[in-house]
């Protein structure tokens, strides 16, 4: 992984883990995907090598060359389809991780189908951030391990189902719907969505309380009460605010035994040991990751993605404070401040500006800048702003400024837009 990231930020920001990849937009939404992918994939857990073959259908029809890429510890790779023109297999200068599987297809002959299949032990070294596993007890698969072909744009969206060998006594969680069948599961997704992300266990600890299912991969039930009751925080905070055309759908917990990388997709949230977690950073990393039930419709590999990041961020620290109060809030915020404090950062956004920013810009930068937002408007306008971006899933920063100006005026307008272009921070001391 290292070698790739310097040459390929981009490639690291969808690949890093504990700024994970927020795609609920897309599984919401019900604009058809760009491929769908037909899959069996055979795993054995105690060595740690899969097999699988894909029919991935082209549904976009505008595509007519694609790039996957595949994890290079995978092997045996062959391609097939009736109207590929050209194929190939390779490795790039920066990419040594991974090949890329470049393929032109005919144009104008209507749906087009792709065969792929492969095999090979997929993690025989545990990955830098531990999320990708294949363990005897335990698989936990995200698009970080590139265990299956993904469009290298990153930016394409898929529906799957796929029929898991692994035995019987295995049980699934994902964003999509898990059913047994004979030889173990199946993994089924009708909606739109960026990747597959999915755990199996032989061994969870499952408990279903308030709506929420809760599949615990650790030994010990601490933490879990109180997880299970920030959850059910979250969720009324966000319904009674933003949920008056969605409200949430019930969500899938997945507890793992990591000290650090949580991550959601959809309505399927993962979190590290939450054992020793504090009620605090417990209640700001739920309420965000709950946040993009509405807050995702941002293009996630742009400078969009800012909106997406910034708001649910700054949502999480809002539940903090009808939770515990102002000085918890008041904390946070002065913590983000110094976190950015004399840093270089580039802008949030600048008219024209299309590249995605760093953390410290989407996560820190972006929620400072909301809340000298709500601190100039005062609460209840600021609410009703927020409220429009979230209900009514404001994708673009253009289309944010106008709701604003709408809302708020023009000269507090200006003055955000001002904000949103500052090039270093300004971390250090509250603006008037
Ligand atoms: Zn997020």
């Amino acid at each position: 992984m290292k070698k790739s990231i310097k040459y390929f930020p981009t490639i690291l920001w969808l690949l890093s883990f504990s700024f994970s990849i927020h795609l609920i937009a897309d599984e919401q939404s019900s604009t058809p995907a760009d491929y769908h992918y037909q899959g069996e994939l055979k795993v054995d857990p105690i060595s740690g090598f899969i097999k699988a073959s894909w029919q991935i259908d082209v549904l976009n029809l505008k595509i007519s060359t694609v790039r996957f890429f595949l994890r290079n510890t995978l092997g045996h790779i062959e391609v097939s389809g009736s109207s590929i023109l050209n194929k190939s297999i390779s490795q790039f200068k920066g990419m040594e991780n991974f090949w890329a599987i470049d393929i032109t297809l005919e144009k104008n002959v209507g749906a087009q189908h792709i065969s792929i299949s492969y095999d090979g032990i997929l993690i025989p070294e545990p990955m830098d951030n531990k999320i990708n596993s294949i363990k005897a007890d335990s698989i936990e698969l995200n698009v970080d391990s590139l265990w299956y072909p993904i469009d290298a744009t990153f930016s394409k969206t898929l529906t799957v189902d796929l029929d898991i060998e692994i035995g019987k006594d295995w049980v699934g969680v994902s964003s999509g719907e898990f059913s047994k069948i004979d030889k173990g599961l199946n993994l089924t997704n009708h909606h739109a969505a960026l990747n597959i992300p999915f755990a199996l266990s032989n061994s969870f600890m499952i408990t279903k309380k308030y709506g929420f299912t809760v599949y615990d991969l650790r030994n010990t039930s601490k933490g879990l009460d109180e997880l299970i009751a920030t959850a059910s925080f979250c969720k009324k905070y966000l319904d009674d605010l933003y949920g008056t055309k969605q409200k949430l759908p019930s969500a899938r917990l997945l507890l793992t035994t990591r000290q650090s990388s949580g991550y959601a997709r959809n309505n399927y949230i993962v979190f590290t040991d939450v054992s020793n977690t504090k009620p605090i950073p417990q209640t700001k990393f739920v309420c965000h990751e709950m946040a993009h039930f509405w807050s995702s419709a941002g293009k996630f590999d742009t400078v969009d993605n800012w909106l997406n990041e910034a708001f649910a961020e700054y949502v999480g620290i809002m539940a903090v404070r009808k939770r515990y109060g102002e000085s918890d809030y008041n904390k946070l915020i002065s913590g983000y401040r110094k976190q950015i404090k004399g840093k270089e950062l580039s802008a949030i956004w600048i008219a024209g500006e299309t590249e995605r920013k760093s953390y410290l810009v989407q996560y820190r930068k972006g929620p400072v800048a909301l809340f000298w937002l709500e601190t100039t408007l005062g609460r209840e306008l600021f609410g009703k702003f927020i409220k429009h971006y979230m209900v009514n899933s404001i994708a673009t920063t253009p289309e944010l400024i106008s709701a604003l100006e709408e809302i708020a005026g023009s000269s507090v307008t200006e003055r955000f837009v001002s904000i949103l272009g500052e090039y270093s921070s300004n971390g250090d001391k509250p603006r008037e």
